[in-house]
């Protein structure tokens, strides 16, 4: 008989894709987790002379290129003014494989994680399939991470929490003081953070602040990725900066599953990293527009929604049956508790489209609500 193991039982595939298999082809598309921009040119072009000149083709380094981890170093240097030593830095398959081996490193049977709930999808799945428990931390109203419920939450056995702002799926963007209160409660409970950084250049309102700046270094864990930062989810590159222990213990699990980040994606990733910046202030200032927009809109529906600060993401709550209500005519949300049990009752919607479509999907699901309530 077929045996597969206890970890890899306890979770099942997202019900994100169930959602999007439900509907039909000219859905418009809110449920999306991705930017739809294009890449840097440069970033494109630094992967297609790496390619042409033969300089891809081999395995790098285990932790990835030099030059890129440098590329790293610099960026934690310009926006965090934090001093990373290049060697403290892993490339990963994308934030995916950074929250992976994370997790595989840290945790044992009857570790604790404290996730954020509603909270991304991966939280969960991964610290179960280490073999850790996933212990939900419900949002504030705001749909931000409280540090005193995070606080209140930690037991012998927890062995890290996750902070993401801004966050998926709620765009919520962590005031200053919380990521210091965060800093402070890795340090004085000596449990890691692991601060998901992916959404840090998608801001509106506020600012992003890192966990690195404020708490003892050995006891923040940084995820990050090209995917978001410079609209690269298909190139798959991403990384994690920790204190050397841990990097080394990331490693080993790396080193056994990827060897190393897929060498192009290097090359692009790098090129992102230290040529210009315009897609970030070009994604951001759209990315603000459709905000503005959508949340109009929906309140002008009669939904209820906090005003997202960043990411391109927000959680309005939604009366019974909208979420299947908005499938037929149509449009795809995901329903909130895709995310958590503290999504219930709510639904995420990605403002990662066209503004001609965004406005057309506020007509259809006005007219869902109108159905179902
Ligand atoms: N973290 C968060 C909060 C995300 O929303 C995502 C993707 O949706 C990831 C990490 C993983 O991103 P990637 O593996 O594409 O870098």
């Amino acid at each position: 008989m077929t045996k597969f193991s206890e970890r890899v039982e306890e979770v099942s595939i997202s019900g994100i894709r169930e959602v999007f298999e439900a509907a039909g082809e000219d859905a418009i598309n809110l449920g999306l987790g991705q930017p739809d921009f294009a890449a840097p040119a440069h970033a494109r072009e630094a992967a297609a002379a790496a390619i042409r000149e033969g300089l891809a083709d081999g395995y790098t380094e285990n932790k990835g290129m030099e030059s890129l981890r440098e590329a790293v170093a610099d960026k934690h240097a310009r926006d965090q003014g934090v001093d990373v030593d290049p060697a403290d830095v892993i490339a990963t398959a994308g934030g995916s494989e950074a929250l992976h081996i994370v997790m595989e490193a840290h945790l044992d049977p009857g570790d604790e994680v404290l996730i954020p709930d509603p909270g991304f999808v991966s939280y969960d799945a991964l610290t179960r399939l280490a073999g850790g428990t996933p212990v939900p931390v419900p949002l504030r109203d705001d749909l931000t991470l409280d540090p005193a419920a995070v606080e209140a939450a930690i037991t012998d056995d927890t062995a890290a929490f996750v902070l993401n702002s801004p966050g998926n799926p709620t765009g919520a963007v962590s005031p200053p003081e919380d990521v210091r209160e965060f800093a402070r409660i890795a340090d004085d409970h000596d449990v890691l953070c692991i601060s998901d950084e992916v959404y840090e250049y998608t801001v509106f309102d506020g600012e992003f602040r890192s966990p690195l700046e404020f708490a003892d270094r050995d006891n923040v864990v940084v995820v990050n990725s090209a995917s978001k930062l410079y609209s690269m989810t298909g190139w798959r590159l991403g990384w994690v900066t920790a204190a050397p222990d841990r990097i080394e213990r990331m490693l080993r699990v790396h080193q056994y599953a990827q060897a190393c980040a897929a060498a192009p994606s290097q090359f692009a990733a790098e090129a992102a990293l230290t040529g210009p910046q315009d897609l970030v202030t070009e994604m951001t200032d759209s990315f603000r527009r459709r905000r503005d927009l959508v949340v109009e809109g929906l309140c002008d529906i009669g939904l209820d929604v906090p005003t997202p600060g960043g990411a391109f993401y927000c959680m309005p709550e939604v009366p019974e049956g909208f979420v299947d209500e908005c499938l037929e005519r149509g449009v795809i949300v995901v329903p909130g508790e895709a995310f958590g049990e503290g999504g219930r009752g709510k639904a995420r919607l990605s403002y990662a489209t066209d503004e001609a479509s965004l406005e057309e999907a506020l007509e259809i699901m006005a007219d869902a609500y109108d159905a179902v309530t």
